[in-house]
């Protein structure tokens, strides 16, 4: 008997029916299943490879014991980003990684792991869970007989570290810089050239001259690996990735085959680590950020509004030459677009009053 099948059967049939089936004896007296879980991170990676082991290890924990899920760093079992074959074939139960990587797959999956001057962390979650973002999500997903839930967000991202200032629109022209997907096409169209790199290839392209500029995280990732020896200029914020949703997709079957409570524990294990992952992210990167202004003399820069404006329009064109592609993207732009604008309503009445209400009064809470 196939291994799903099997799994499947003993999920539904009483213990007779398992008897003299080849399975020990601890495993089958305690319903013990091991899944596999690969994920596109190098071992270990802050916050993205650690966070998919507290994931994993979460839910064994809430299971007691039951759900145990062996991780695998990017390249160990499969390829990084073959992560995604691996589990729709079966070959692996679960991956961790961001949902982008597949845009070659289908061009609507940029959409669950951040666009350009997209929603935040905050927002997101409020499209997938109160916007019809799962339900689309699903609908996209299914096609490939997987089902994701978002469980680790990066937060709003850095613009990136550049050799010389950007001042003007012209400063892009002919800079090589690294940056991934759409961003990239918003840059190109500007007159840059993008370059796709691995984080860990970064520090020698840019140490050598053969990138002008990249964009990687934030202080945290980004203290790690050094940027900062390289050059000062460090921009801030990320047009491309306003808030990074890392998600865990599972092999549909898998899904299916665990009992409603096990997919509910799942389910909070995934929303739990999705806010912690959060947390993490802004306290690390808080504390890096003093760490390289402050020890490193790096000087933070933003760019001017005239920038700002015209890397927006131009990620407007982009996007909507995507959605065009097909029904599904086109429905899935359509309702995170929707989010966007209600989003936007409420935190110009809400959240950007109060940030600029608590700026004014600079003396506030000192230490005692
Ligand atoms: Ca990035």
């Amino acid at each position: 008997m196939k291994r799903r099948a099997f799994l499947k059967s003993t999920a539904t049939a009483g213990i007779g029916a398992v008897a003299g089936a080849n399975l020990s004896a601890p495993a089958y007296a305690t319903g013990k299943r091991k899944l596999k879980m690969v994920t596109t991170w190098p071992k270990k990676f802050p916050g993205l490879g650690t966070r998919a082991e507290q994931f994993a290890q979460d839910i064994e924990d809430s299971t007691d014991g039951r759900i145990s899920i062996k991780v695998y760093a990017g390249n160990e079992l499969v390829p990084a980003l073959g992560a995604f074959d691996a589990v729709r074939s079966g070959k692996a139960d679960i991956y961790h990684g961001s949902e982008y990587y597949w845009q070659g797959l289908h061009k609507a999956f940029s959409f669950f792991t951040a666009i350009p001057f997209g929603l935040t962390a905050m927002e997101q979650d409020q499209w997938i869970f109160y916007g019809g973002g799962q339900e689309l999500w699903d609908e996209l997903s299914g096609q490939f007989n997987i089902k994701s839930l978002v469980c680790c967000n990066s937060g709003v991202q850095m613009g990136g570290w550049f050799k010389k200032e950007i001042n003007s629109l012209e400063d892009f022209k002919g800079l090589r810089i690294r940056i991934p997907g759409l961003g990239g096409e918003v840059l190109k169209r500007l007159g840059a050239t993008p370059i796709t790199k691995a984080g860990g290839e970064i520090y020698l392209a840019l140490s050598q001259g053969n990138i002008d500029a990249s964009e990687w995280v934030g202080p945290w990732n980004d203290l790690a690996f050094g940027f900062h020896n390289i050059t000062k200029y460090y921009y801030t914020s990320a047009f491309q990735e306003p808030g990074a949703a890392i998600v865990a997709g599972f092999n549909k079957d898998v899904w299916n085959s665990f009992s409603k409570s096990d997919q509910t524990i799942i389910k909070a294990v995934a929303g739990s680590n999705t806010q912690k992952s959060l947390a993490e992210f802004n306290a690390r990167n808080a504390a890096s950020l003093k760490v390289l202004v402050e020890k490193h003399d790096v000087i933070l820069k933003k760019f001017s509004d005239e920038i700002l404006v015209a890397l927006q329009r131009t990620s407007d064109e982009v996007l909507q030459e995507l959605a065009l592609n097909d029904d599904l993207t086109k429905k899935i732009y359509n309702s995170y677009m929707d989010t966007r604008r209600s989003a936007m309503e409420w935190s110009n009445v809400a959240d950007e009053p109060y940030l600029r209400s608590r700026r004014l009064y600079k003396d506030f809470g000192k230490k005692l």
